[in-house]
C-alpha cells in the first residue's frame, strides 16, 4: 500500500487515532521485527501517552531471532508488553492475548474492586503502512475483514471484532506515518517494503543492502550470488559480479545495473538470502534514550 503523507494527512491521522484511542483499554503497536525501531511512528509515545501498550514485533519469521530477542527486552524495559508473532501464518497469537491481559490487569482489577462486571478487553491496532495490520486483524477475526491496503482518512463506521470471549478489536487499524525524513531509516523502510519505490533512490537502497550483507553475513552473500569478496572490491564490483552471474547484461555486454538493483532489493525484501534485522541493537542502543521523542 502506498500513501503520500503530507502535513495535513499526518495531522488528520493523528486526530483520528487519538479519537479512537478513547474507546480502547490497550493499544497494539505493530512494528516490523526486521526494523523494530525504524518502523515506528516518530510521535507514537506522544499519541498513545499513558495508555497500556502491547508492542507487537510482527513478521518474526523473516527477522533474525537473536536481534528480535534483544528488541523484546528493550521494549520491556520501556514499560511495554512486547510479543513476537507471525501474523501471516497465525503464529504466537496466544501470546498476544496473554500480553493484552497483562497490560490491562491493573485497570481490570480496579474495575472489579469497584464491583463492575467483567468484560472483554478493548484494543486497537496502530502502525505504519505494511507492517501487517490488516493481516493480523484478519487472522484474529478468522475471516477477511480489514481490506489490505485501506487508506487513512476514509471514514467508515467502526465495528468491534470479537476475538474469543476476552478481546474486542476495532476493525479499522490506525495508520500512522513512518520516520522517512532520516535517510538511513528510509533505506531500511524500503528494504522491508514499507515505502514505495518511487520515493527512494533504489540504487542507494541496494548499495545499503549489499553493505549490510558484507558487514553482517559475507559468507552467505558470496554463496547466494556465487560471487567473490575481495578486500579491494568496491560495492560496484559486486554489482558487476552479480550481473554477470545472473546474465543481467545489456547490449554490448554491459551490466544491466537496474535489473541487478531490483534483484538485490527483491531478495532482501523477501528474506531470500537470509533472515535479517536491519536495526542492529548493539549499534543503536547508545542513542536510544536520547532520541526518544516525548
Ligand atoms: P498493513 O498495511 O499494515 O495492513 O499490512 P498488510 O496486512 O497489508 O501486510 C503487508 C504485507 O506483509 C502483506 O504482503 C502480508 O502478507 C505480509 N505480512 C504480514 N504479516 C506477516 C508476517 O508475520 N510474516 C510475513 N512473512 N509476512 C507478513
Amino acid at each position: 500500500m502506498t500513501i503520500q503523507w503530507f502535513p495535513g494527512h499526518m495531522a488528520k491521522a493523528r486526530r483520528e487515532v487519538t479519537e479512537q484511542l478513547k474507546m480502547v483499554d490497550v493499544v497494539f503497536e505493530l512494528v516490523d521485527a526486521r526494523i523494530p525501531l525504524s518502523s515506528r511512528n516518530p510521535m507514537i509515545d506522544d499519541i498513545v501517552k499513558q495508555k497500556p501498550r502491547v508492542v507487537i514485533l510482527n513478521k518474526k519469521d523473516m527477522s533474525k531471532q537473536s536481534e528480535t530477542d534483544k528488541w523484546m527486552q528493550y521494549f520491556k524495559n520501556q514499560g511495554f508488553y512486547p510479543v513476537q508473532i507471525d501474523s501471516k501464518h497465525g503464529k504466537h497469537l496466544g501470546e498476544l492475548m496473554k500480553a493484552a491481559q497483562a497490560a490491562t490487569k491493573e485497570k481490570f482489577d480496579r474495575e472489579k474492586s469497584k464491583g463492575l462486571r467483567p468484560r472483554a478487553i478493548r484494543a486497537m491496532i496502530v502502525g505504519i503502512p505494511n507492517v501487517g495490520k490488516s493481516t493480523l486483524i484478519n487472522k484474529l477475526a478468522k475471516k477477511s475483514i480489514a481490506k489490505t491496503g485501506n487508506t487513512p482518512g476514509v471514514t467508515k463506521k467502526q465495528q468491534w471484532i470479537k476475538v474469543g470471549k476476552e478481546l474486542e478489536l476495532l476493525d479499522t487499524p490506525g495508520i500512522l506515518w513512518p520516520k522517512f525524513e532520516d535517510q538511513t531509516i528510509g533505506k531500511k523502510l524500503s528494504l522491508t517494503g514499507a515505502i514505495k519505490d518511487s520515493i527512494v533512490h533504489l540504487d542507494e537502497v541496494a548499495i545499503y543492502g549489499l553493505n549490510f550483507l558484507i558487514d553482517n553475513d559475507p559468507e552467505k552473500l558470496k554463496q547466494f550470488y556465487q560471487i567473490e569478496l575481495n578486500e579491494e572490491d568496491e560495492v560496484v564490483d559486486l554489482f558487476d559480479q552479480i550481473g554477470r552471474r545472473r546474465g543481467m547484461l545489456k547490449r554490448g555486454n554491459e551490466i544491466d545495473y537496474e535489473s541487478v538493483t531490483e534483484l538485490i532489493i527483491r531478495d532482501l525484501r523477501n528474506a531470500k538470502i537470509g533472515n535479517y534485522c536491519f536495526d542492529i541493537y548493539e549499534e543503536m542502543k547508545d542513542g536510544l534514550y536520547e532520541t526518544k521523542e516525548h
